[in-house]
């Protein structure tokens, strides 16, 4: 069975098992608390902070990219921001990201070789001509701990001072370890 088979039918499962309280046409689709958080698959925002649509529920909007870096996904933070009023963002960083190993430094150079960082690529000129923006955050002085913190300060601080981010919402970061469970606040 394909990837998208078995998604399909885990989906005809859910459509025939779902509680009532997921019907939700008529409700708010994002809560006035926004989280950014990586696409890593083993980082469960839902479950993490017990989200739940649904009257009396914890609603956020949920925005995931690649290593929970708000530089690409600004557009999503605006919307979020006129749809839901968004009052609050927590950005969420976490251990054994892929972030960690795979940067700009590594990855530019590399696409000049088609056989090499899982090429072959359709055309690996442009990628390697321009500033193309990966946001790696790996340091080769810096442990992992140390480098998680420093990039979460950088998308805190740049979230704070985004010309069009309102100056009431709170921004705020997290590590969540991924050994834990826990999502352990850091000073930004
Ligand atoms: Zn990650």
């Amino acid at each position: 069975m394909s990837n998208s088979a078995a998604l399909l039918a885990n989906n005809a499962h859910y459509v025939a098992t779902r509680p009532a309280s997921h019907n939700v046409v008529s409700q708010t689709i994002l809560g006035e608390c926004l989280i950014i958080a990586c696409m890593d698959p083993r980082v469960n925002v839902e479950q993490m902070f017990g989200l739940e649509i649904g009257p009396g529920g914890v609603q956020a909007g949920v925005i995931r990219c690649a290593g929970g870096r708000p530089q690409t996904i600004m557009r999503s933070v605006l919307f979020a921001q006129l749809l839901a009023g968004v009052k609050e963002i927590l950005v969420v960083h976490h251990t054994h990201c892929g972030g960690l190993f795979i940067t700009d430094e590594k990855v530019r150079p590399a696409f000049n070789h088609t056989e090499s960082c899982g090429g072959p690529w359709k055309d690996a000129a442009p990628f390697a001509a321009t500033q193309f923006y990966l946001g790696g955050f790996g340091k080769p002085n810096e442990t992992d701990e140390e480098s998680l913190k420093r990039s979460l300060r950088e998308d805190v601080q740049s979230l704070r001072d985004h010309p069009l981010v309102k100056s009431s919402v709170v921004v705020s970061g997290y590590i969540h370890e991924l050994e834990t469970g826990r999502a352990r606040k850091v000073e930004c």
